[in-house]
């Protein structure tokens, strides 16, 4: 079956001007955007490359060997992304995401976590750093990113069939190596909490109609009381090179459906405001949630919007500063990086730090709640970041 492409048009190329306001915006953690929403969650992309070809983020044909990246130039620094960083904490953050591309591929890539994991924040609560990755260079990686300070991590595994595996990654790539590399980070000791529980180990797992539906039990069967919680993502129409349709997402009611036929679930409180995913523990033979069988969670990004609560933004490559998965365009942080003010005088924290609160005063977006009342057309043709540019 041949999927529906459409070709790229080069939503990286353009930018909006990120501005120092003419008054400072104090960094008293307490933003918040014109709907309400405090700013908690940053989400970092330190590569736009990838080793994978997953179908539904970087089809081949167009991330082919002809595809422009970003040049070496072009990306953040070690210690630029690190002083953005420290204004957005300053700002109110206390999530910090590397993600990609695949951030694995990012070189001495635990030199920058141990200069993030080293970020104070105002009122001494930890931060939470924590990465997405494929999997893939985890076995060799995990112990160096939990020795640089890495408090957890998750990985995407989209099934344990090792053909339908290497067929949704399409570079032929094992599912044995990904396990291995669960288990690298397990035994490392990513995703233990303060307590020494493994609650931060996550396996998220993008369902799509007629390609890996007939994973999501075996999926479940494996990571059951195994202390990693298994997530289910709805198939989402970011960027617009994947040829998403309607048909090709299975509801995340479906799936909880699916998974009731064979084991009991009882639904769970939200950890946190905003979280995505709505969670589920599995139930003993008395109905109740059991914790040493675990839980599992789903996000519905598409059947069940949860914008109201959204407060993560994210910060590209090369440092453009994106309010919404589904924006076109992101603000050029960069330039204010590497150029000075209108004064002439280089730009200090306190410059970022008014700009990025400006940025975000203003932030209305709230895409999937408008997503269904957008006519199919319009929806589709507008031309969105790719999520492998942006990170997840
Ligand atoms: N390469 C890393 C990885 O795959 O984990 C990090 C970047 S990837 C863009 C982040 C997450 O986005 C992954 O869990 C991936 O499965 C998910 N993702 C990518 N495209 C998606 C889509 N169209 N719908 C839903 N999730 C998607
Ligand atoms: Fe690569 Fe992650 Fe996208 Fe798959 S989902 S192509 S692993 S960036
Ligand atoms: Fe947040 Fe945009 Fe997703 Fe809504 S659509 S939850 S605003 S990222």
């Amino acid at each position: 079956m041949s999927e529906r492409v459409i070709p790229l048009v080069d939503q990286r190329l353009q930018a909006l001007v990120a501005t120092v306001p003419a008054q400072t915006i104090a960094t008293h953690g307490l933003l918040s955007d014109s709907l309400g929403r405090p700013l908690h969650d940053l989400r970092i992309s330190v590569t736009d490359r990838c080793n994978f070809r997953c179908n539904y983020c970087m089809p081949k044909a167009v991330f082919d060997k002809d595809y422009a990246y970003l040049p070496h130039s072009d990306l953040l620094n070690f210690e630029e992304i690190t002083r953005l960083a420290k204004v957005f904490v300053a700002h109110g953050v206390r999530k910090i995401r590397l993600t990609g591309g695949e951030p694995l591929l990012r070189k001495n890539l635990e030199v920058l976590v141990a200069q993030l994991a080293n970020i104070q924040t105002p009122d001494g609560t930890p931060l939470d750093l924590t990465l997405t990755t494929n999997g893939s260079l985890l076995a060799r990686k995990a112990k160096a990113l939990k020795d640089a300070g890495l408090n957890r991590v998750t990985v995407s595994l989209d099934g344990l069939d090792d053909a339908i595996f290497r067929a949704m990654n399409d570079v032929d790539f094992p599912v044995t190596d990904v396990l291995d590399g669960i288990a690298a980070a397990k035994d490392a000791g990513l995703g233990l909490d303060a307590n020494g529980h493994l609650t931060g180990l996550k396996v998220n797992m993008v369902v799509k109609r007629r390609t890996n539906v007939d994973q999501i039990l075996p999926m479940a069967r494996h990571f059951r009381g195994s202390g990693i919680t298994l997530r289910f993502i709805e198939y989402m129409d970011v960027g617009a090179t994947n040829g998403w349709c309607m048909d090709d997402v299975l509801p995340s009611n479906e799936v909880i459906q699916r998974l009731q036929q064979e084991f009991p679930l009882v639904a769970l409180e939200a950890s946190a405001r905003g979280e995505t995913a709505q969670r589920w523990g599995y139930a003993n033979a008395a109905g109740k949630f059991d914790p040493d069988l675990g839980e599992i969670g789903v996000i519905s990004s598409v059947t069940q919007a949860f914008c109201r609560d959204c407060n993560r933004a994210r910060l590209s490559t090369e440092g453009k500063l994106y309010l919404c998965l589904f924006a076109t365009q992101g603000y050029d942080l960069r330039s204010l990086l590497r150029k000075s003010n209108s004064s002439g005088n280089p730009t200090t924290d306190t410059d970022l730090a008014s700009a990025i609160g400006h940025i975000w005063h203003q932030r209305d977006d709230r895409y999937s709640e408008l997503r269904a009342s957008l006519p199919v057309d319009a929806a589709s043709a507008v031309r969105r970041v790719e999520m492998s540019y942006i990170g997840g």
